[in-house]
């Protein structure tokens, strides 16, 4: 190879839930492996993207460029409302007359593309660039082979999953309990939603390699399979399995010159392992009904949290500590009258948004209540932090089983949140099965997440197993299309 860098194209879909693993796989690209990488971001809102990459994210510019692709106006596309999956998906396909000029305009022409799992249509314009093609699975292996599985699955099997309710069986992985199941079953109605999910699981079945945001030894049963061509590897033949994670935005480190967070000075003043965080990832929320058990329900815990609260989903006549309008202190107006005076010596109410990688780091937090949306829960690994398991949507309920079931670092409600309200005399025993510190569950769990940030920091470091199979992939991208089987060949 020459002097010049062998260039890498990065495409990041809608949300900065897959726009910040995207930047973050970028940047280990670019100052571990040395090559020049280019991430190309569809959005819907440039100027808030925008002002959020220059506060949050100080990338160095030379060896990583961030290009806001022009925004698609969704409401001309759509005649119809539909699910917020398909307009991504609907998003992303009239992306890609702004992606291919892009693409063959650069002066050094990129030699890879990778895309998350929404944006497999830019497939296509690899293949006509004659660019390696890799998917990014920003979540785990588990949901992988879900989708993988999606295209494939015979007609009696989905019927079962979807008309009687039981578990969906994949082969050489865990099946999926039908109340864990993702909306293209629950909601197997919406066939544009299903034909969109089943679109992704068959073109990531087409790519050179997929990349998944985990690491060997955090799902090592799913990973086998996902290689093994007797099980769901043959779905994936030309695919080659990367774990690479975990793949997090590292905690901001303090500055001289700026002010402390107000939340994290609040933190220095805990106990340590003291504080419960509460937070719903970036789009979370809950019913009137239901934050007004979750507070009650911190309250009588008698254990110290932070809450990062928002408005309530829907209003819901039934909140009888629901008083709009006579607020006596600085209570919300959706949290129950009083509630922040009543928990002062205890909590602390954060409106909409709190520095959450600082905040999991903080030695006073000694528990996470969490969506478990995938950035959330390796943020939680990463910091040895037990959780309580409160998934929403998208495949958080697949990930609250598999923190909860698989892994031992979680407890999980009886009857999750989408089939009702979680009442306040169970959320303040799950409070307390987490946080007390003499209790043997909450030990073991304490134990769990320490061992699994264990070994996600072998995993990660020079020559651990996610570093490696980083390394495997930069080396692809630097010889390109022409000389995959041959490094392939070589590699095996
Ligand atoms: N986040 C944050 N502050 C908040 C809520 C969320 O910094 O108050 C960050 C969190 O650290 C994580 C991301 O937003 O990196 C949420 O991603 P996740 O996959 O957990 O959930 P999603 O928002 O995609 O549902």
């Amino acid at each position: 190879m020459g002097s010049i860098a062998p260039h890498v194209a990065l495409l990041a879909s809608p949300g900065m839930g897959h726009l910040i693993p995207m930047l973050e796989l970028g940047h280990r690209l670019a100052s571990t492996f040395s090559l020049r990488v280019t991430v190309f971001a569809v959005v819907t809102d440039a100027s808030t993207v925008q002002s959020q990459l220059d506060q949050e994210y100080s990338v160095s510019k030379d060896i990583l460029s961030i290009v806001l692709l022009p925004q698609v106006n969704l409401s001309s596309l759509m005649d119809q409302p539909i699910v917020i999956v398909s307009q991504i998906f609907l998003i992303m396909r009239y992306s890609m007359q702004f992606l291919r000029p892009a693409i063959s305009s650069m002066d050094v022409p990129p030699t890879a593309l990778i895309v998350d799992v929404f944006g497999v249509e830019a497939f296509a314009v690899a293949d006509e660039f004659q660019m390696l093609k890799y998917g990014f699975i920003t979540t785990n292996a588990w949901y992988l082979a879900l989708v993988a599985h999606l295209p494939n699955i015979n007609r009696r099997n989905e019927a079962d999953h979807v008309r009687l309710h039981k578990p969906l069986n994949i082969p050489g992985c865990e099946s999926v309990r039908f109340e864990d199941t993702i909306s293209a079953f629950s909601n197997r109605d919406d066939q544009l939603l299903f034909d969109n999910y089943r679109r992704i699981g068959f073109e990531l079945g087409r790519a050179h390699g997929l990349l998944v945001n985990t690491w060997e030894s955090l799902e090592p049963k799913t990973l086998r399979a996902l290689r093994d061509p007797k099980t769901m590897g043959r779905f994936l033949l030309s695919s080659r399995i990367f774990p690479i994670g975990p793949v997090v935005r590292p905690g901001q480190p303090a500055k001289q010159d700026v002010p402390r967070n107000k939340v994290l000075e609040w933190l220095d003043q805990q106990p340590a392992e003291s504080v419960l965080y509460v937070a719903f990832g970036s789009g979370g929320t809950l019913s009137a009904d239901q934050l007004t058990e979750l507070a009650w329900g911190l309250k009588q815990s008698g254990h110290r949290f932070i809450w990062v609260v928002r408005p309530p989903k829907k209003d819901s006549a039934s909140g009888s500590f629901f008083r709009l309008g006579k607020k006596t202190d600085k209570t919300p107006e959706y949290l129950p009258d009083g509630f922040v005076t009543r928990t002062q010596d205890k909590g602390l109410v954060v409106s909409t948004w709190a520095p959450q990688t600082e905040v999991l780091a903080h030695p006073s937090v000694g528990g996470f209540l969490s969506h478990c949306g995938w950035n959330s829960t390796l943020e939680s690994i990463l910091n040895g932090v037990p959780m309580i398991a409160w998934p929403l949507y998208a495949e958080q309920k697949m990930n609250a089983t598999m923190l909860a079931e698989q892994l031992g670092m979680a407890v999980k409600p009886q009857k999750l949140p989408s089939s009702g309200i979680i009442r306040r005399d169970e959320i303040e025993a799950m409070v307390k099965r987490v946080m007390e510190k003499d209790g043997n569950e909450g030990k073991q769990m304490r134990f769990r997440a320490h061992d699994l940030k264990r070994t996600a920091g072998e995993a990660l470091r020079e020559g651990g197993s996610s570093h490696y199979m980083l390394s495997q992939m930069a080396k692809e991208c630097e010889y390109g299309l022409e000389k995959l089987d041959e490094i392939r060949r070589g590699l095996d």
